[in-house]
């Protein structure tokens, strides 16, 4: 194995280029592993409006292709390959296992794998995605506002995405798959207030109906085994996400659902040398300018690290 890389950053969204760009202008020589979805979420999204600097807004493929430009031109060497063990050797350094079976040794670690939103998994789904389904309701509600539209799941993500739908669009149905919710009661009594929100409980979906776009959604009362079509020009799932993290357990410290954790104010894990950015930090904002500013921050640590350790 070759002499430790300064800086190796895994998972290419907002979080990893913006890691990427900062390390490489502060002469880190990063190597950039993109992992299986390059790009990350936001190459299932369509139109993205709300990230600073692009007032005519940017597609979600367009905007990774300029940050995967930005890291290459100042010099990052990005690698389209998958991460799949790490280990800390003795002397301080990381050893990274590529999926060739590379071993790769770094003397700092930036982690931003990301989250990956669950899904019903149906095949109308996938049919309809970026086609009226969508993950998230803050990035993509502003296209459904003075229209009809659904919402899946029933913790506080689907509630705070029903609310915020709420306020853009004519209607929102909450599908609920049982005669409760998960949400906390403050959320709870939240949605329940909101005049345009319509629960329906113990439903589950059966298909997403359309032509082009999505056109409605039928759904099914698993009680009476009544089924109907609500017309929806749009349709949400917020049943939860999954930090991509199981690279590191045993290794890193995280929450009961996988999420890394970080020391207050920084990017540090437990673990010397290895910072975490993006979505696999963080089950609260998850957005791509908060990915993007931990992305940042991590690089900043690693920099800091690496010049206490008089290792550049
Ligand atoms: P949760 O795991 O809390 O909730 C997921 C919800 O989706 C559950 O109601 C679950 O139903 C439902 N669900 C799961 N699979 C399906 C399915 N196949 N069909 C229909 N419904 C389904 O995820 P969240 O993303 O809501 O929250 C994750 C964590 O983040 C929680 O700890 C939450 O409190 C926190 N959070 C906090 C916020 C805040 O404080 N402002 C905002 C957002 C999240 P069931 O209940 O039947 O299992």
């Amino acid at each position: 194995m070759s002499a430790p890389l300064n800086c190796v950053i895994i998972g290419s969204g907002p979080a990893g280029y913006t890691a990427a760009i900062y390390a490489a202008r502060a002469n880190m020589n990063p190597v950039l592993y993109t992992g299986k979805e390059p790009g990350g979420q936001l190459m299932i999204t369509t139109d993205v409006e709300n990230f600073p600097g692009y007032p005519q807004g940017v597609m979600g493929p367009q905007m990774m292709e300029d940050l995967k430009n930005q890291a290459e031109r100042f010099g990052t060497k990005i690698i389209s390959e998958f991460i799949v063990g790490i280990k800390q050797e003795d002397n301080g350094s990381h050893t990274l296992v590529s999926e060739t079976g590379e071993e790769i040794a770094a003397h700092t670690v930036i982690i931003s794998t990301g989250a990956s939103a669950k899904w019903l998994g149906l095949d109308s789904e996938k049919e309809f995605m970026n086609k009226g389904v969508s993950a998230c309701a803050v990035c993509d509600g502003f296209f459904f506002r003075g229209t009809d539209v659904a919402i899946v799941g029933a913790g506080d993500s689907a509630a705070e995405e029903a609310l915020y739908l709420s306020k853009l669009c004519t209607k929102v149905h909450m599908l609920v798959r049982r005669d409760e919710m998960r949400a906390s009661k403050i959320m709870q009594e939240r949605v329940l207030a909101a005049e345009n929100i319509e629960i329906h409980w113990n439903t589950e979906t059966v298909e997403i109906q359309g032509g082009e776009e999505v056109e409605g959604v039928k759904v099914l009362n698993n009680k009476t085994q009544e089924e109907q079509v609500l017309d929806v020009k749009g349709f949400f799932v917020a049943i939860g996400h999954k930090p991509n993290t199981d690279l590191f357990k045993g290794l890193l410290d995280m929450d009961e659902t996988g999420y890394l954790i970080t020391k207050a104010g920084s990017t540090h894990t437990n673990v010397e040398g290895i910072f975490a950015s993006g979505d696999a930090q963080d089950s609260i904002y998850r957005q791509a300018i908060t990915a993007a500013g931990t992305g940042c921050m991590a690089a900043l640590d690693a920099e800091r690290y690496l010049t206490e350790k008089g290792i550049i």
